[in-house]
């Protein structure tokens, strides 16, 4: 039999995974609750991850209860023409749609916390909105006072409910030539941990904004902070019966730049996340401290040193 001709480029033509990954998952938030509630499960710090679940359910809740605002043309622009991160988070106009968001978590939450995280809620409650703007510039730009650490996880909640809102309007080509590997291609917020998806973007790595809830691709074994691969090494903890290439959770050292990030292998669990799950392994971030590194990008839900 002649070997048909093939004339329509079908030949070779493998589908692309996609480079950035817009936050369209109208589930995030609940898919993550019920991540933080399997993650507690005999967790020692089950009453934290628990606390945690109920701060996502409240992020589930109030995500569609606002529409986003449309993002301006020129910052648009900006993005298409010169790749700047259109919601860059350091200088773009908030707004007070974010407080709204904020005061929403903190009413869903009240209700199931216990005595100490009811208090700091009342507090948090009872700031002014000047107050508010100054805890989101702070924990925005990494700077978060320990006196402020009660509030941070709450505050941390509203502000990824609210630009993952804004970043779910964009469309792929509004960010495609955003391409400095080491921030958000949205917000140009640092990652706070990177996952080796399963799926259409197989056994890829992104990095996951701490903020917006945007995935961008990262080649593997390249330090998301100085992107040199020289020197990187894979640091997990030890667990019985599971030897390290099997761990779900390591920790990408740099001997270049002596930083590190987490990094989590979605085909040990397919429901990994990278906020709850980083979370959960914070045993791990000790380990690494104490090898000399230094985390490179935050958990907006948590302050260092509040657990
Ligand atoms: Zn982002
Ligand atoms: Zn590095």
């Amino acid at each position: 039999m002649p070997t048909p001709i093939i004339t329509d480029g079908s030949i070779g033509r493998v589908p692309q995974s996609p480079r950035i990954v817009l936050p369209t998952n109208a589930q995030r938030y609940a898919e993550r609750a019920s991540r933080f509630e399997t993650l507690a499960n005999g967790h020692p710090m089950a009453e934290y991850l628990r606390l945690m679940a109920h701060v996502a359910r409240a992020q589930d809740a109030t995500l569609p209860a606002r529409a986003a605002p449309p993002v301006a043309d020129a910052l648009l622009d900006a993005s298409r023409q010169y790749g700047m991160p259109p919601l860059a988070a350091q200088s773009s106009e908030r707004g007070a749609a974010w407080r709204a968001d904020l005061r929403d978590i903190v009413a869903a939450v009240r209700r199931f916390a216990g005595d100490g995280v009811r208090d700091a809620l009342a507090r948090l409650a009872a700031l002014d909105d000047d107050a508010l703007e100054v805890l989101a510039e702070r924990l925005i730009a990494g700077t978060t006072l320990d006196a402020d650490a009660a509030f941070v996880p709450f505050v941390g909640a509203a502000l990824q409910v609210h630009f993952s809102r804004l970043a779910a309007t964009l469309a792929p080509g509004d960010v495609e030539k955003c391409d400095v590997a080491t921030v958000c291609p949205v917000c140009a917020m640092r990652p706070v941990a990177s996952v080796l998806r399963i799926g259409p973007q197989n056994s890829l790595r992104y990095l996951h904004c701490a903020l917006c809830e945007t995935e961008w691709n990262l080649p593997r074994v390249q330090c998301s902070s100085c992107n040199t691969d020289k020197a990187l090494a894979y640091l997990s903890i030890e667990q019985e019966g599971l030897n390290a290439a099997d761990a779900l959770a390591k920790a990408e050292t740099c001997g270049e730049c002596n930083s590190y990030l987490k990094i989590f292998n979605q085909d040990k669990d397919a429901f990994v996340d990278p906020v709850a799950d980083d979370l959960a392994t914070l045993a791990l971030d000790v380990l690494v401290d104490e090898q000399g590194f230094a985390r490179s990008g935050p958990n907006l839900l948590f302050h260092p040193g509040s657990g």
